[in-house]
């Protein structure tokens, strides 16, 4: 499979199969980063009232260039009790509603005060300037949010002001994080020198919290049938179980042969990307799996390309997208052609635009040069070389 129809892939079954679990309710203080699980209706028109967007003068667009009688004034958390008729102005500040008979706004720094309450405007006006009529945001009863949103903190505030004090929300999907490996030591050991520490529960739980999932560590699984087989079952007490390692074509690798025992349907077991070629995705016992490479960079990768997608479709969100955007190259850059490949790379902006340099790497264990990129530059399948200014896909991370 390429990496498009393996997204794809993913995004078909998870959206087919999974299953929510009833909302629950959160304070609005608490709603950002979670996934809405009710509409959200607008409970008047949005502004209620005309309302200036400008400190100055209400008047009769009609009535200007010219000098006006001021009647009185308005501000922002008051109503005008009056009229503005032929010749007259309110003083008005920005967020005051308008009063009645005025329909255009003239601003402050475009008059001159009179001695006798007059002022004077050499500028001519138009009728609904500086003006939002009733409604012009929302009307009352019309849809704002649906659900299915990940809430953002612009959300938030349309969440605030429809008086949303509560708000259901989908519950965080639980995500066992198993990794496998005999050489896999805790971070609290010392490695022997053909040891190396469990990075990839850390990565993946990070990734899976920024993901809005709640990451469980299990132990680390040897590279032998029965621990194997224990942890899994385990994890699947879970909503969706990340295994890292064991998923390669070596004599120890037995993660396949397990799941294969305990029922698994296999979706994909290999993907045309680099690092991270032999992912596994399934299904077994009404859970999705994802079984990931264990080198941590190839750990690193799919779970943003594969499994972030299952785990925000189980969280609820409508839709699963790449954080996919386009820079050019400061300079030329070339590969084989026959997968995907998503290396380490810098993106910054710079007074010329964007810039993406490809960072030096050792391959798919060097966590160093991960470490270092704040991005993925995307070198696509079908094409082996970009020269420098062409502009190259980047996964931002
Ligand atoms: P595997 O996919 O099991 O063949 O593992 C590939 C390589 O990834 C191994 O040589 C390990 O050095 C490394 N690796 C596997 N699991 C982990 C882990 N949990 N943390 C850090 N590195 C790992
Ligand atoms: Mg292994």
């Amino acid at each position: 499979m390429t990496f498009e129809e393996a997204r794809a892939c993913v995004i078909e079954r998870v959206t087919a199969g999974r299953v929510f679990a009833p909302p629950e309710e959160v304070l609005l203080e608490s709603a950002a980063g979670r996934v809405l699980a009710e509409n959200i209706l607008a409970d008047r028109d949005f502004p209620a009232l005309a309302r200036s967007v400008r400190d100055g003068f209400a008047v009769r667009a009609e009535d200007v260039p010219g000098t006006l009688a001021v009647i009185g004034e308005v501000r922002a958390g008051q109503r005008f009790e009056g009229a503005v008729g032929p010749g007259e102005a309110v003083e008005i500040m920005t967020g005051a509603p308008v009063p009645e008979g005025a329909n255009a706004i003239v601003m402050v720094e475009h008059t001159t005060r009179g001695s006798d309450r007059s002022i004077t405007t050499d500028r001519a006006a138009e009728s609904g300037q500086f003006i939002n009529p009733q409604g012009c945001e929302a009307r009352a009863g019309e849809t704002l949010l649906t659900p299915g949103k990940r809430l953002n903190f612009a959300d938030v505030a349309a969440l605030a002001a429809v008086g949303k004090a509560r708000v259901a929300v989908c519950p965080k999907p639980r995500v066992a994080l198993l990794a496998t490996g005999d050489e896999i030591v805790p971070v609290t050991e010392t490695p022997r020198d053909f040891q190396v520490r469990n990075s990839n529960v850390y990565s993946l739980a990070t990734q899976v919290t920024r993901a809005g999932g709640i990451p469980v560590i299990l132990t680390v699984a040897r590279d032998e049938y029965q621990d194997t087989r224990r942890l899994v079952e385990l994890g699947l007490a879970s909503d969706l179980l990340l295994l890292s390692g064991g998923v390669s074509a070596g004599k120890y690798d037995i993660v396949e042969r397990v799941l294969a025992d305990l029922g698994a349907e296999f979706f994909f077991d290999r993907v045309l990307i680099q690092p991270g070629q032999p992912v596994v995705f399934g299904r077994v016992q009404d859970k999705f799996f994802f079984g990931l490479p264990g080198n941590p960079g190839s750990a690193m990768v799919t779970f943003e390309l594969f499994a972030r997608a299952a785990l925000e479709l189980l969280g609820g969100e409508a839709r699963a997208d790449l954080p996919l955007i386009l820079a050019p190259l400061t300079r030329d850059f070339r590969h084989k052609t026959g997968l995907t490949r998503f290396l380490p790379a810098t993106i910054c902006w710079t007074a010329a635009g964007p810039q993406l340099t490809p960072i030096g790497w050792s391959g798919s264990g060097d966590v160093p040069a991960l470490s270092r990129a704040n991005a993925f530059l995307v070198a696509d399948a079908d094409r082996p070389e970009w020269k420098a200014g062409e502009w190259m896909r980047v996964l931002l991370k």
